[in-house]
């Protein structure tokens, strides 16, 4: 049974400070996860005396942006060096300070509460006086991308003389909203999700840290629940500790979080192949009836025709953050697929995605789209061998027999792609255009 409450909503706000996240947050460059690229090259600046007076932080949520920023004001101040330092010491009391969110002179501010002229005067007002009790003072801006014209106005001229005890952090997760004058001021650097991999193996030492038992398949369903984002693993790790004392399986994160269940993506394009609606709207139907959200379903499908084509185009899928037994079943649906099936499941499926968000009915739009896809696989072979047969996929008895019955008659007609737009409601209208031309469904 599923968990109506939602503990996540998805991409919605987590709660970013579980005691996992704070006990074993990285403390120094060293042990920053992931961005390889932004470790070395802040470590060289360090290292040769080179920092910028500003820097862009670019990224993905929970990668670790404001977490480089603190360990930067540590290297800059720490007591234990004269000079800046790869390996802050993490005991003198500017780290502790530092690391503790209580120095005067590392200031977080939150750029979508602080967004306006007021709260950056305040700050060209607070910048010219020399640091409380750190070497250098630092202004580390959140989601700095929400500023208002003004306040960038501002704020870029304090950017062009900015006094030599201060530096600047610029984080966001739009960088693209920032304007091109303050980004031609940073260094920038992007923040790039982690992998599956990466998360469950993060997941793995907490678990090693903290004695959380936990299956290795439980771990991976965390880190493709947590999309790149460490923290938010960490977070879902926290939970299910507490869910499950006696250990986590993969189940209790599909229980815990809603997830659709993976098997449900194979399970559909297996009915897609075997021509078979009735077995997708089942499906379709049980879920809605469990309180899966269909919605994430839908996503879920996209993602898993993804999968396929890059099994199909000889892409790795170490990456995917895939179970053994999953990376077989989805080779095995890589050779049945059909390329251009493939491609117009894509294009449907992404064509209507918005469709579903506003829709009153999206099952009605996921059936369409099916209809659409299992119109394109082409009918088994009958007792003359077809010019150009299709893979025979693994199908259920019923689809078979319904789908032999159907192959003596004609192919059905070959369609264009969707009228956009055309009548008050294409979608409907293409659905019973279609549903004349199959037959025998339900
Ligand atoms: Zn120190």
């Amino acid at each position: 049974m599923v968990s109506h409450d939602r503990l996540f909503s998805s991409g919605g706000a987590m709660s970013d400070r579980s005691v996992l996240t704070l006990k074993y947050r990285p403390r120094s460059l060293d042990e920053l996860l992931v961005q390889d690229h932004v470790r070395h090259t802040l470590a060289r600046a360090i290292e040769r005396g080179r920092l910028a007076n500003a820097y862009l932080f670019a990224g993905p949520r929970g990668v670790g942006k404001t977490t480089t920023a603190r360990i930067l004001a540590k290297s800059i101040n720490c007591l234990s060096f004269d000079k800046p330092t790869v390996h802050p010491c993490n005991t003198c009391s500017a780290c502790l300070e530092i690391a503790e969110s209580r120095s005067m002179d590392v200031l977080e501010i939150d750029g979508a509460s602080n967004r306006g002229i007021d709260q950056v005067r305040e700050l060209r007002e607070n910048i010219k006086y020399a640091p409380a009790s750190l070497r250098c003072k630092l202004y580390i801006i959140d989601e700095v991308h929400m500023l208002t014209e003004q306040a960038f106005n501002a704020l870029l001229k304090t950017l062009e003389e900015p006094p030599a005890h201060a530096r600047f952090v610029f984080a966001t997760t739009e960088a693209h909203e920032v304007p091109a004058t303050i980004i031609s001021r940073c260094q920038r650097f992007d923040f790039r999700r982690a992998t599956p991999d990466e998360v469950a193996a993060r997941l793995r030492w907490l678990c090693e840290q903290e004695k959380i038992k936990a299956s290795d398949a439980a771990l991976l369903a965390i880190a493709r629940r947590a999309d790149g984002a460490i923290r938010d693993g960490e977070s879902i790790l926290e939970q299910l500790a507490t869910f499950r004392p006696d250990g986590i399986e993969s189940d209790d994160v599909g229980e815990l979080l809603g997830l659709v269940p993976a098997a449900s993506f194979y399970d559909y394009v297996d009915f897609v192949l075997g021509r078979d609606l009735a077995g997708i709207i089942r499906m379709v139907d049980g879920l809605f009836d469990k309180g899966y959200d269909l919605l994430e379903f839908y996503a879920g499908l996209i993602q898993h025709f993804r999968n396929i084509m890059f099994v199909q185009a000889g892409v790795p899928t170490d990456r995917l953050g895939l179970l053994p037994d999953e990376r077989q079943r989805l080779a095995d649906q890589a050779g049945a697929l059909p390329r251009p099936l493939l491609v117009r499941a894509l294009e449907l499926l992404i064509e209507h995605e918005t469709n579903t968000r506003h829709s009153q009915s999206p099952r009605v739009i996921l059936e369409y789209a099916s209809l659409e896809l299992i119109r394109l696989v082409p009918a088994p072979p009958g007792p003359e061998p077809a010019t150009n047969p299709a893979p025979e996929p693994a199908k259920p008895a019923r689809a078979r027999a319904s789908a032999d019955r159907r192959a003596a008659r004609p192919a059905p007609k070959k369609q264009g792609p969707p009228a956009g737009g055309a009548g008050p409601d294409p979608v409907i209208d293409r659905m019973r255009g279609i549903l004349g031309d199959i037959e025998e469904i339900g």
